[in-house]
């Protein structure tokens, strides 16, 4: 097959303009030496007559170099309009990036990839072509395609790794037309948040309306059929007081959590002392004990147990555990509420187990502090019914009753383990549940102390 030979374009204005100016420069600076006397005019003649034919020949000799260089263009046009340099410089900022970065090149090849976009694409070291990972995000492709043929800018929200992460793509044109650079953020974290939130706002409100509806149902036949009935009236107003109880309680309790989320992330600054505290909130829990018909046992070591800690929350953890044990206790059982001090973290944490062979266990909150720092604990036990294995792991979810599940016999709102589990966690602390089916439950928490050799 013939190649057809591309049409070489002479460029003799250019060479003959190189010319003029050579000789006419070269002519004038002698015609300056002239005047000023440095040469005679012989000499001057002299160098005239060779720098015009000096020139001559360069205008004569630089014809074929000037068609060797035109020719190679033509033949092997330049790839890209970017420089080396430029590359250099492109291929830098995209491995600076924090965030995984890709650049795809005008004919479709990828030309720089950072190690987060390797990380995200699985990509291997020597990857050119457009990765598997990407092909399988017909959007993320497709956009790409536009970006690189109209110069618009598009986002991309896709997902990876098996619907585990969501990403944005933020997809732009390349330093070089018809190249295209793509960043990605990570969204998994915020749409986790996102729908965290609207499942809370769903369940808050859900709870709210219950004892609403109650109420409003008794206000409709108070008005309505039982308008005459006023010795119905004294049953149905009972009821509407103890829905009035339990929507006071659950947004007191929302109140709790919004206030414990909100300064979670701020570590406590106060002193406080365990033993002292505990005592006055197991105490403040007698007459509540006794309505219920239940003995409550108080025991503590008789040394100081000292922690850097907010006193109102320490006494909220101890009053929701206790509170629930009492509640969920055999009738005429026993609630114990135990607290002492450990050498380090993991010697609390099982310091707060029961240790029977039999019983199941949940770690609810794994502590942010090192296992190897003093610590404090507290346990709180009940002869109760116990909870089922199945149930455990899920214990301190928000609005998560296992009560529900037992017909919700007994009132509560779902929210007093999540209080719990927040409040242990801006403590650095730990939540562990253990329970033995038809024999009771222990709640435990721990967290670091202050070093006191009285207690160590
Ligand atoms: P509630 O207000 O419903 O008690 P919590 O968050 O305090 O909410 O507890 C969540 C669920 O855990 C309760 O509904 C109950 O089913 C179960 N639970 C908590 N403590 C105990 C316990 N000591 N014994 C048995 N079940 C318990």
């Amino acid at each position: 097959m013939s190649q057809s030979k591309p049409e070489i374009e002479p460029d003799p204005p250019k060479r003959f303009r190189d010319f003029f100016v050579l000789t006419s420069g070269g002519v004038a600076v002698l015609a300056l030496l002239l005047v000023t006397g440095a040469i005679g005019l012989v000499e001057w003649m002299t160098a005239a007559v060779v720098m015009t034919a000096g020139a001559l020949a360069f205008y004569v000799g630089s014809a074929p170099a000037a068609q060797k260089i035109r020719t190679a263009e033509v033949l092997d046009p330049p790839q890209s309009k970017t420089t080396e340099g430029e590359d250099t410089a492109i291929e830098s900022f995209i491995a600076a990036l924090p965030l995984p970065a890709l650049l795809v090149s005008p004919a479709g090849q990828l030309s720089s990839v950072n190690r987060h976009a390797r990380r995200l694409f699985r990509l291997d070291e020597t990857a050119t072509s457009v990765p598997a990972a990407l092909l399988r995000q017909p959007d993320l492709l497709a956009a790409i395609e536009r970006v690189s043929a109209d110069g618009a800018n598009e986002r991309v929200e896709f997902t990876q790794h098996g619907d585990a992460e969501v990403w944005m793509a933020h997809v732009r044109p390349g330093p070089e037309s018809g190249s295209v650079l793509s960043v990605f953020e990570d969204l998994t974290a915020v749409r986790r948040a996102e729908k965290a939130r609207a499942d809370f706002l769903a369940n808050a409100s859900h709870e709210l309306r219950t004892p609403l509806t109650a109420i409003g149902g008794f206000i409709e036949t108070m008005r309505g059929p039982a308008k005459d009935d006023k010795d119905a009236w004294d049953g149905f107003l009972d009821i509407m007081a103890q829905q009035t109880e339990r929507m006071k309680r659950l947004v007191a309790d929302l109140l709790s959590l919004s206030r414990i989320e909100f300064s979670e992330h701020r570590a406590p600054s106060t002193e406080i002392e365990l033993v002292d505290l505990a005592r006055a909130t197991s105490s403040g829990l007698i007459p509540i004990a006794e309505d219920a018909g239940i003995k409550l046992h108080f025991d503590a070591p008789d040394h100081l147990i000292r922690a850097i800690a907010d006193d109102d929350e320490i006494a909220q953890v101890i009053q929701n555990l206790a509170s629930n044990a009492i509640k969920y206790a055999r009738r005429g059982g026993e609630v114990q509420i135990l607290v002492g001090s450990a050498p380090t973290m993991a010697d609390a944490a099982t310091a707060c187990s029961r240790q029977s062979v039999d019983a199941k266990r949940s770690l609810l909150l794994q502590p942010y502090a090192a296992s190897g720092a003093p610590a404090l604990w507290v346990r709180v036990t009940d002869d109760g019914e116990g909870i089922s294995e199945e149930h455990l792991p899920r214990l301190g979810e928000r609005f998560y009753r296992v009560d529900e599940s037992r017909g919700g016999k007994i009132e509560g709102t779902g929210l007093g383990l999540a209080i719990v589990k927040h409040i242990m966690a801006r403590h650095r602390g730990g939540l562990a549940v253990e329970s033995l089916e038809g024999h009771g439950t222990a709640f435990g928490v721990w967290m670091p102390r202050l070093k006191d050799d009285a207690s160590a």
